[in-house]
């Protein structure tokens, strides 16, 4: 699936959290630019996030309160696993909110076995390729046309 313009990756965003359940984990690789932050402010407005800013750059994790709890976590600036390890995400995916993850490969082991992973790629200066595997759940599947 791809879209043209940042418009059209913020309403793919706001599909998929329209389809996510509490306690969702969303792990997001793309290299910068690739339109992460795009696509997880659409995903905020679908599970019923109002008030989205984009992180301030000293903040790793935002929450956002909606109908349910939402967690945006830009790991951009980590690259350390002790650095990594110290945010204690494992207690964020306890907390039965969405938790969308920025550069989620620097996660490794500590993503949860049960996951939707979204790889996206430019194409070109306006077209972003967007891969979806679900892992171990199935909230996508046949729903993104
Ligand atoms: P990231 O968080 O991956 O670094 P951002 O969402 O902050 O990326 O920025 C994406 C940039 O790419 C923005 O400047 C946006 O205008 C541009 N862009 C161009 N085409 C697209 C597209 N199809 N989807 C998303 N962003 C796009
Ligand atoms: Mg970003």
């Amino acid at each position: 699936m791809s879209t043209k313009g940042p418009d059209e990756t913020h309403s793919l965003g706001k599909l998929v959290g329209s389809l996510l359940v509490p306690g969702d984990v969303v792990a997001i690789t793309g290299e910068l630019g690739a339109g992460k932050t795009t696509f997880i402010k659409g995903l905020a407005e679908g599970t019923g996030v109002s008030d989205f800013v984009s992180s301030p750059s000293f903040v790793i994790i935002n929450e956002y309160s909606g109908k349910i709890p939402f967690f945006h976590v830009d790991l951009y600036r980590l690259n350390d696993l002790s650095e990594i390890e110290d945010i204690a995400i494992e207690e964020y995916f306890e907390r039965k909110g969405i938790v969308a993850i920025e550069w989620a490969e620097k996660l490794k082991s500590l993503l949860p076995g049960k996951h939707i992973k979204i790889d996206i790629e430019a194409t070109n200066e306006s077209e972003r390729k967007f891969i979806f595997t679900e892992i171990g759940i199935k909230r996508l599947k046949g729903k993104l046309g």
